[in-house]
């Protein structure tokens, strides 16, 4: 069995740090395409300006739209080509992250990645989830390789909207369980492999991480400042989150997510919200201890992630609605088949409903 662990190359976190952009940038070229939006641009302009007083370097705006489609990745591969930019810079949410994951695969150039929010594990893989124009889920874009850089400003993160860093939480909460899962059903991580030791080392931390230091963490970005718990929790978000998902491999947790985006209610809710409900549900699907539930459920009450569906916006509950989720979670594809034994949708739907229970309290 052969196992598999990926990476990016080098990752960068720290307060300030994006001022020292242009170090990174000159390991490459002297040219680099940014590729972001235009409100997040005016949110960082003023490391902008410091950086390009280095007269040899130059920044091309890219001036990133909303939706990560085909046509935007060819936009900004054509802008490239033109301005002759050697590397790419890929900053903001998750959108403008992949767009630049993307162009930078299809024109083999270095890929610096700048997350200004820790939402989610996303900015540390070599993953890109292309949209249509209209922003329905298109395509799962597997690139050859993870980003050169990851640069992470956690003074930049302390000022973002503290329901983001959150929601991070959500996500990272999910990967010990997920990858403990994929090593009980030898199921394959993200590169096709079998999980590390490493790996799964990496995922128990993040929860460790989790639950000693997010409270505290969650108070710092109220605060709009920098401490060493925040720091500890965007490193869980980004990093250990990350690269515990990537090298052991999804299940449950992450199923349930998708099953619920068929509810419209729930299309306002972020990733890792509904990534923290599908975690309760996926420990209540392989039966695991009173204490471990009860330490999760307390977890997402004490920082504010939904606990049952009512949380997520769905106030009428009926049993063909959540039949439907628990379908969908099912399908072909998902990692709910990553679970060490059969799943049916009769199995989720009844592991919804106990998790809602519970949770619901
Ligand atoms: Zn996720």
């Amino acid at each position: 069995m052969k196992r598999i662990f990926i990476s990016p190359s080098k990752y960068i976190q720290g307060e300030n740090e994006l001022y020292n952009i242009g170090t990174y940038i000159k390991e490459f070229s002297n040219k680099a395409l940014l590729v972001a939006s235009i409100s997040d641009q005016e949110r960082i302009q003023d490391y902008l300006d410091k950086v390009l007083e280095d007269k040899e370097l130059e920044i091309i705006s890219g001036q990133f739209r909303e939706e990560c489609t085909k046509e935007e990745i060819n936009r900004m591969t054509d802008l490239a080509k033109v301005k002759n930019c050697g590397v790419f810079i890929g900053l903001g949410g998750g959108k403008a992250i992949d767009t630049a994951k993307a162009a930078a695969f299809y024109l083999k150039k270095p890929l610096i990645i700048v997350p200004t929010i820790a939402a989610t594990d996303a900015p540390t893989s070599k993953l890109s989830i292309i949209y249509t124009i209209e922003g329905i889920f298109k395509e799962y874009l597997f690139l050859q390789k993870n980003p050169d850089i990851v640069l992470v400003d956690t003074g930049i993160i302390a000022k973002a909207p503290v329901r983001y860093l959150v929601s991070g939480m959500g996500d990272a909460l999910s990967t010990y369980f997920e990858a403990r899962s994929c090593i009980r059903a030898f199921a394959d991580n993200i590169p096709g492999g079998k999980s590390t030791k490493a790996a799964f080392a990496i995922a128990c931390e993040c929860y460790r991480i989790l639950m000693k230091e997010a409270v505290k963490a969650k108070a710092a970005c109220e605060e709009n400042v920098v401490t060493q718990s925040l720091e500890d929790i965007v490193e869980a978000n980004i990093l250990l989150s990350g690269l515990g998902f990537e090298s052991s491999g999804l299940a449950a947790a992450h199923s349930v997510h998708d099953g619920l985006t068929i509810l419209k209610e729930t299309h306002h809710y972020l990733h890792g919200e509904k990534v923290a409900f599908g975690t309760i549900v996926h420990l209540v699907l392989e039966n695991s201890s009173k204490k471990e539930l009860e330490q999760v459920i307390s977890f997402c009450k004490n920082i504010g992630l939904p606990t049952c569906l009512k949380d997520l916006g769905v106030t009428e509950i009926t049993k063909e609605k959540i039949m439907a989720v628990a379908r969908a979670s099912c399908a072909e594809g998902e990692p709910m088949h990553n679970m060490p034994f059969p799943v049916t949708p009769e199995d989720v739907y009844s592991a919804i409903m106990v998790a809602d229970r519970l949770g619901g309290k």
